[in-house]
Parts: C-alpha cells; sequence; structure tokens
C-alpha cells in the first residue's frame, strides 16, 4: 500500500495554491494576482477557518463560491473590545496614529493584534477587533495547484517561499500561521 498522498485533492497537510477573491456586502475588498496565487498549507489555520473547511476535498481546476459567516472568518464584532491607554504609557517607538496596527501581550502572555482607534490628547484608544469582524465574506475560488509540503514547511506549519531561505529555526517562527515572514523584505 502506499501511503503517498494524493495530490489530485485539497487535503491536510498539502500546499495549495488558490486563486481568490473576497467581497463583503456585494463589493470586492481583496482578490490574488493574476498568476500569483495565494500558497498556503492546508490544515494548519493559514487561512480562516471557514474557508479551509470549504475547499477540503476540491480537486485542481474547481472554482466554488464560498459563504463564510463572521463567526467562522474573524469573529463577531465585540463593541467591549476596546482598551484606552494613557499616552505616558504608550511605546515610544511606536507611532500614535489612527489605523496603525500593533501587538499587545494580554494577561496569559498571549500576542493580540490591535488597531489604533482614536488618539486623543491624554490617550490611545485600542480596537481588538479585526477590521472584517462582524462581517460575513464571499470568496470566490480556485484551486490551481496542489503538492506536497516539504519536512520543513510541515514542522513550521507553513509555505517556504524558493526565492529565501526560512530563517526560522527549530520550527520556532516568526510568524503565527500564515505564510514564512522571513523574507518579507526581499519579496516585497
Ligand atoms: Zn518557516
Amino acid at each position: 500500500m502506499s501511503t503517498k498522498p494524493n495530490l489530485n485533492k485539497v487535503e491536510k497537510d498539502l500546499v495549495i495554491s488558490m486563486d481568490y477573491e473576497l467581497s463583503v456586502e456585494g463589493d470586492v475588498i481583496d482578490y490574488s494576482e493574476p498568476n500569483d496565487p495565494l500558497e498556503f498549507v492546508q490544515g494548519h489555520g493559514n487561512i480562516i477557518q471557514g474557508l479551509e473547511e470549504a475547499i477540503d476535498g476540491m480537486a485542481t481546476g474547481d472554482s466554488k463560491e464560498v459563504f463564510v459567516k463572521a463567526i467562522d472568518a474573524y469573529g463577531e464584532y465585540d463593541a467591549d473590545g476596546f482598551v484606552e491607554v494613557p499616552k505616558a504609557e504608550f511605546p515610544e517607538d511606536i507611532p500614535m496614529e489612527v489605523g496603525i496596527e500593533i501587538s499587545v501581550n494580554n494577561d496569559d502572555g498571549e500576542e493580540m493584534a490591535a488597531f489604533i482607534e482614536e488618539v486623543s490628547l491624554e490617550a490611545v484608544t485600542l480596537n481588538f477587533n479585526h477590521p472584517l469582524a462582524g462581517k460575513d465574506l464571499t470568496f470566490k475560488v480556485k484551486i490551481v495547484g496542489i503538492r506536497e509540503a516539504t519536512v520543513e514547511e510541515l514542522e513550521h506549519g507553513h509555505v517556504h517561499f524558493e526565492d529565501h531561505d526560512c530563517c526560522c529555526e527549530d520550527g520556532e517562527c516568526a510568524s503565527e500561521g500564515g505564510e514564512c515572514t522571513c523574507g518579507e523584505n526581499e519579496k516585497e
């Protein structure tokens, strides 16, 4: 019996190349450029959960429209998800500008993303809601390629690109899910 994965179908631990177009309330807000599909390791939370589940089992060449409710995408909007930080306590190296994304450690030492919502005379208000929180998402996706992940990619849980060596050591990676961030400067 062969243990080789079936490379015709999207399944866990395979690297998937996918064209996508994302719309919210009828407006296209994001899409992959032609011939530059999104690449990710299926089953590792690289993409939002609702989408990952919906594409499981699709074959190369298959297209699909996937509707993902907010709760399975970036979560419901949390009206209490705001925190005011006195300016004096705000880190000096982060610009106090509305819209800037920062990462904050919570009481459990967990890293959380927040956006600067407001800057007043005395304080900076942080918004812990993702910009797409509370939004239902519609994806048009097409599976354009499926390949086996390398051992290292599986260890890290994300795709490594050919044009750079991953700088993550021993599986300790700077990126949480998503693609390897090591080569970001070379890629841009
Ligand atoms: Zn890596």
